[in-house]
């Protein structure tokens, strides 16, 4: 109750210094703030870290009657509540985490006018009652947070973000914030078309992260390479990523084995050992967190000094998510990821068998596609990420692995030429290993079944070695001269463009592969 007692300012800046303690507002943070204190709608697309919860928490204060913030985490929901508390502003979360008692308190506060803030799950508006509930009292704000969950194009679509646009029918006069740190084009879009805010303003800000330094690594031999990125990270704390819950236990066993203090995380641990381990990583000076994706978002930990990727990332986006965990406080910060075919052939796999329609398998296969080309290209990581998002970079940005250590590069169009024929001569129905072994001239069984020995093309390729060859389709795959059939058992085959490569019209540049490199150094060297 003597919160109460104090009256409350009601313009942005005074709220933003005596309740939150900040001095100004950051980047487009103010112009939000005003527009949605004046009852416009907004959508806010800022990178990561760029203050987004302050858009609406502000403004939630400032307006009469209650803030509601849709919510996908409980987690986020309960950190947030509890930091708001802190600050002496009146915010409850209702969730399927509370008890029945304290659901009713809740409710009880809502209908009595006392709070400013309230966090939900978007399940939540269709519980009985519950939009009826809202109708009853003073909304102050419907926030939107993660609202790239309401399309299928995100990395992270939750069906209950659809029901969202129902707010803007019953509650018209209120306004509506919608959140998020996505960026590309097309999700962008489709929030704003999901969620009924075209008359919205949109703000957007730069998604450059400058203060983070992208380093992309074939792999070799993963846990080795790993071992030596962290040898650069003691006394920090980072997180790790891995595609299963079997890799994230052997990973974390292997680092602590040498020494560097690490816990797993995913799904599949005992609820209060991922709490624990959760929290030991908020709080500890230096913990490496190896955990599945599904760790992470809402996390804030401003001080995450870099974010491993032992496997490739879904997509882009993905990628540019999870790395953004990194660095929220401004400070350099290392975002490395080691990849090789395997992780690719994995995951045109789990396209192919998984059960979307068609339409989104080949989205998926071409965010797949988008996401080899930033891996393989010899260009600025930084520049080749943004262009994803349609934002222009000048490259050269001087903080990625390209920049730093330009790449070699090599004239590929005779390997091309070579591959490219055996992947016809081959009758385009092989995949990559058995192509590279009729290149390679090595008369295993299988080739030896087919008569491949036979071919023009048998053995033209033995001076280039198979890990050298497997990078020159992965490349040529990247830049689309050659296409995957992942319902033939990633069988090759090639794109009409190939054409022009086959009639020297087009050469074929390809980038030097990076183990291949060091070790032609060290020989050099020798
Ligand atoms: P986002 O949701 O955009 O990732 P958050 O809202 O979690 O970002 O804010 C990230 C960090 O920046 C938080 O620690 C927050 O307190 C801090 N922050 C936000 N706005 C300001 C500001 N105007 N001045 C100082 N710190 C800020
Ligand atoms: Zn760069």
């Amino acid at each position: 109750p003597t919160l109460f007692s104090a009256p409350r300012p009601n313009d942005g800046l005074s709220v933003l210094r005596s309740v939150f303690g900040l001095d100004s507002f950051r980047g487009q943070q103010e112009e939000v703030v005003e527009h949605v204190i004046g009852g416009g709608d907004a959508v806010v697309l800022f990178p990561t870290g760029a203050g987004k919860s302050l858009c609406y928490q502000i403004p939630a204060i400032c307006r009469d009657g209650v803030g509601v913030v849709i919510s996908p985490l409980i987690a986020l929901m309960r950190d947030q509540v509890e930091a708001l508390r802190q600050a002496g502003v009146r915010a409850a979360a209702l969730n399927s985490a509370l008890s029945a008692e304290e659901n009713r308190a809740v409710r009880q506060a809502l209908r009595d006018g006392e709070l400013d803030l309230l966090y939900v799950a978007p399940e939540r508006l269709s519980a009985p009652g519950f939009m009826e509930l809202l109708a009853s009292i003073d909304i102050a704000l419907f926030a939107i947070d993660e609202a790239h969950c309401v399309s299928q194009w995100g990395h992270d679509f939750r069906p209950e973000y659809r029901d969202l646009i129902r707010l803007r029918e019953v509650f018209p006069h209120v306004p509506r914030i919608a959140l998020t740190a996505t960026a590309d084009p097309t999700t962008r879009a489709d929030i704003i078309e999901r969620l009924g805010l075209d008359a919205a303003r949109t703000f957007l800000s730069s998604f450059d992260r400058p203060n983070i330094s992208y380093t992309i690594v074939e792999r070799a031999n993963a846990r080795a390479q790993l071992l030596d990125f962290l040898k650069g990270h003691e006394g920090v704390s980072g997180i790790v990523y891995c595609l299963s819950r079997a890799k994230v236990e052997a990973v974390a066993e292997f680092l602590n084995d040498k020494g560097i203090p690490a816990l797993p995380y995913h799904a599949g641990l005992d609820a209060r050992v991922r709490a624990a381990n959760q929290d030991a990583f908020l709080k500890a000076d230096a913990v490496c967190l190896v955990a599945t994706v599904a760790f992470g978002m809402g996390i804030d930990k401003p001080d995450v000094r870099y974010v491993a990727h032992m496997d490739l990332p879904s997509s882009i986006e993905a990628y540019y998510q999870e790395t953004g965990r990194a660095g929220r406080d401004g400070q350099p910060s290392d975002a490395w990821m080691c990849y090789g075919l395997a992780d690719v052939s994995q995951r045109w796999r789990m396209i192919a068998e998984g059960n979307a329609p068609e339409e989104i398998k080949r989205l998926e296969n071409a965010k797949l596609n988008a996401l080899l080309g930033v891996c393989e290209t010899a260009g600025c990581r930084r520049q080749a990420v943004l262009a994803h998002f349609g934002e222009a970079h000048a490259g050269g940005c001087g903080n990625c692995d390209t920049c730093l250590n330009p790449v070699d590069t090599w004239d590929g169009t005779e390997a091309a030429n070579k591959i490219m024929s055996a992947i016809y001569r081959t009758g385009q129905r092989f995949g990559a290993a058995h192509v590279i072994d009729v290149v390679m001239g090595k008369a295993t069984e299988k080739v030896e079944k087919f008569r491949h020995d036979q071919l023009p093309v048998f053995g033209v390729g033995r001076d280039i070695e198979a890990k050298t060859w497997r990078s020159v389709v992965r490349q040529l795959t990247a830049t689309g001269l050659v296409h995957v059939n992942h319902e033939a058992h990633g069988a090759l085959y090639l794109d009409p463009g190939a054409r022009a490569v086959f009639r020297g019209e087009r050469p074929v540049t390809l980038r030097r592969d990076r183990t291949r490199r060091a070790r032609d150094t060290n020989r050099a060297l020798a």
